[in-house]
């Protein structure tokens, strides 16, 4: 007897069965970063029935991200409410039967273990190569399977990584790209690609999350919507002599790697070595002189053309109007302190 009318269409897929989906119920993923493929995949993932669900992104809601990231609303941009808490209350209305829990916060070398331990799965739904080399050392170092996804104009791409089995993200890009890289801002992008690249990815979260591991299919997904084509290829075989999976160098996760990162596709900056607390009222009372300000519970916003200065309650900032490291920091010094 299945538990619940609810997974009754997926238990009755053979591969999943009601053992899968028991398995499911008792899984944790851990969805970083919600954005285009964030929203997608948790999405998927929540109404699979996955038992446990962490969404981390340190970003907010805004009117430009609705033409693909399909859980947000304009009430949601309106407020400029953090993603991982719009997320989370929109998939409670979808799913009460389990757990998800919204992070406001990057994933760091620091919050690595907090984050990601209990992680049956990590799904990438980032857009920079830091976080997803910090995330390869971790799951390569756990032995935990992570899956690659990336997407821009209508081009994207994905691969699932299970350590020791596959070559990890490093044995494919030992270095990141050097210089510049074709962004959601310059290139644009196509929901349909971002919609169709996560639901590749939360595709292969489920075969993992459901105990069906082995049917995982080693490949290289990439696909171009637009001009075509749609390809599957083998992935290569594990580098012997890889840094991370070869030599267990884990370089991001040892938080040598941590520096202030230039977001991508977004002209800003984000600061993060600045860890400690702000209170946000106090600082509205001081900026309102300068310049429009308003704030809620979960963020500061302030506009001084032609920059838009955004803070969190733990000190993180986003600059907006700059991808200069160094005028970031005396920007967010000049006036956070
Ligand atoms: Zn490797």
């Amino acid at each position: 007897m299945s538990m619940s009318e609810r997974y009754s269409r997926q238990e009755r897929f053979t591969p999943m069965g009601e053992a899968g989906q028991k398995t499911l119920g008792e899984a944790h993923a851990v969805v970083c970063g919600c954005g285009a493929l964030g929203t997608v995949a948790a999405e998927l993932l929540a109404r699979a029935g996955v038992g446990n669900l962490t969404i981390v992104d340190r970003d907010y809601v805004e009117l430009s991200n609705l033409q693909r990231q399909l859980l947000f609303t304009e009430e949601d941009a309106r407020e400029s409410l953090p993603k991982a808490i719009a997320a989370e209350r929109h998939l409670r209305a979808v799913n009460s039967e389990i757990r998800i829990h919204g992070v406001v916060d990057d994933l760091r070398s620091r919050n690595a273990e907090e984050l990601l331990a209990p992680a049956g799965v990590v799904l990438d739904a980032t857009d920079n190569f830091e976080t997803r080399y910090l995330m390869n050392d971790f799951c390569v170092e756990r032995g935990t399977p992570w899956i690659y996804a990336a997407g821009v104009g209508s081009y994207g791409i994905t691969m699932p990584i299970l350590p020791d089995r596959t070559a990890c993200f490093r044995c494919i890009y030992p270095a990141p790209p050097s210089g510049s890289q074709p962004t959601c801002e310059t290139a644009g992008v196509l929901g349909p690609l971002t919609a169709a690249v996560a639901s590749i990815a939360a595709g292969f979260a489920l075969q993992i999350l459901s105990g069906n591991q082995s049917d995982v299919r080693r490949v290289i997904t990439t696909l171009d919507l637009w001009h075509g084509p749609v390809r599957e290829v083998r992935q290569p075989n594990r580098d012997q002599n890889c840094p991370c999976c070869g030599k267990r160098n884990f370089e991001w996760l040892a938080g040598r790697r941590d520096e202030p990162v230039s977001l991508c596709g977004r002209n800003a900056v984000q600061i993060h070595a600045r860890e400690r607390a702000v209170n946000l009222d106090e600082l509205k009372d001081r900026l309102s002189a300068l310049g429009p300000v308003r704030a809620n519970e979960f963020a500061l916003k302030f506009l001084n053309d032609p920059y838009e200065l955004t803070v969190f309650p733990d000190g993180r900032a986003i600059i907006k109007g700059t991808t200069d490291p160094g005028l970031a920091r005396s920007l967010y010094a000049r006036w956070v302190g």
